[in-house]
């Protein structure tokens, strides 16, 4: 049924050399197969999108992309980095789009960075991966980068990274050597991506910036799944104006990277409708083809499945 509906990809990586260079032990831990999906920009990932039947990757700079870098050099080389993928799209702009990387230790030059690269580059918004060197976003010192999202009306994306160093030894360590996943996707990542979540929502910034969209992967972090207990227990007498659900359903979007499941799928669609769910795979780290034959499986109207594969990212994006 979807097949003869364009498919967007929202969340789809890539490495660029300078910054990966950055990343301790980063190349180390990948195949070579996978390192030259991440590196290439052109042929293979053209090949890979036409075979699945993708007509479109919004790509980003593999995690922790800039957020761990040193304040001392993370404006100019991130710069660099969202120049070189610029220059990329440029040579497919009808299969690619970007994400910016974000210098979010600096954050009034990541705001101008973000400026910059929606203005002059054509990007659709802006990816965070992880902490910024341990701090969370809702710190007052991010404002800037919201202020600045929501005056473009582009959406900033919290994907996830490594936990804190403090947090994986006491929560994780245990279990990492013989399970180093559940530090990662299997636990890890959703834990600090949805408290990150939470604590958007809880320092007020929505009330500032009643525009600013967000997007979270991985269909939302369990959140969507988690909504109705949020919120009661947030309510609780002396906090009733704390209103979680509203902002949730209303500010958030998700996308199903590197999470094919249907039932998590009905859940989010009860739960936030099926205005605030995208397609996504995950790319290179997930294969493009599970999530394909996912979408085979799926029973849902033709409406919903063109605001899934492409009708709400296209909203949402501007593409
Ligand atoms: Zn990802």
């Amino acid at each position: 049924m979807y097949k003869k509906m364009p498919v967007i990809a929202l969340e789809e990586h890539y490495w660029d050399r300078e910054l990966a260079a950055q990343l301790q032990g980063a190349e180390g831990s990948r195949s070579q197969d996978m390192l030259n999906r991440l590196y290439d920009l052109g042929d293979l990932r053209l090949k890979e999108m036409d075979e699945a039947g993708i007509d479109i990757q919004v790509l980003s700079h593999g995690a922790p992309s800039a957020q761990k870098l040193d304040a001392s050099i993370a404006v100019d080389l991130t710069k660099r980095v969202n120049d070189r993928l610029a220059q990329a799209i440029s040579r497919h702009p009808t299969r690619f789009a970007g994400f910016a990387a974000l210098p979010t230790i600096n954050p009034d030059a990541a705001a101008r960075e973000l400026e910059r690269c929606v203005k002059d580059l054509n990007m659709v918004g802006a990816m965070i991966c992880g902490l910024t060197n341990g701090m969370f976003h809702d710190d007052e010192r991010f404002l800037p980068i919201f202020e600045m999202a929501e005056k473009l009306g582009v959406p900033i994306y919290f994907h996830p990274s490594f936990p804190d160093k403090n947090v994986s030894e006491v929560y994780y360590d245990k279990y990492a050597k013989d399970y180093p996943q559940v530090v990662r996707a299997a636990w890890g990542y959703t834990v600090e991506t949805a408290t990150q979540a939470v604590r958007l929502i809880l320092s007020g910034l929505f009330a500032k910036h009643p525009k600013l969209n967000v997007i979270l992967g991985h269909f939302g972090e369990t959140l969507p799944y988690q909504l109705w207990r949020i919120d009661q227990a947030l309510k609780r007498p002396g906090h009733e104006s704390v209103n979680f659900r509203e902002v949730f359903t209303r500010n958030f979007h998700i996308t199903t990277s590197g999470h094919f499941s249907t039932t998590a799928l009905v859940c989010a669609m009860m739960e936030m409708s099926m205005d605030h769910i995208m397609f996504s795979v995950d790319y290179p780290f997930v294969a493009n083809k599970p999530a394909m034959d996912w979408l085979d499986t799926l029973q849902i109207s033709n409406t919903d499945m063109r605001k899934f594969l492409s009708g709400n990212a296209r909203n949402l994006l501007k593409i």
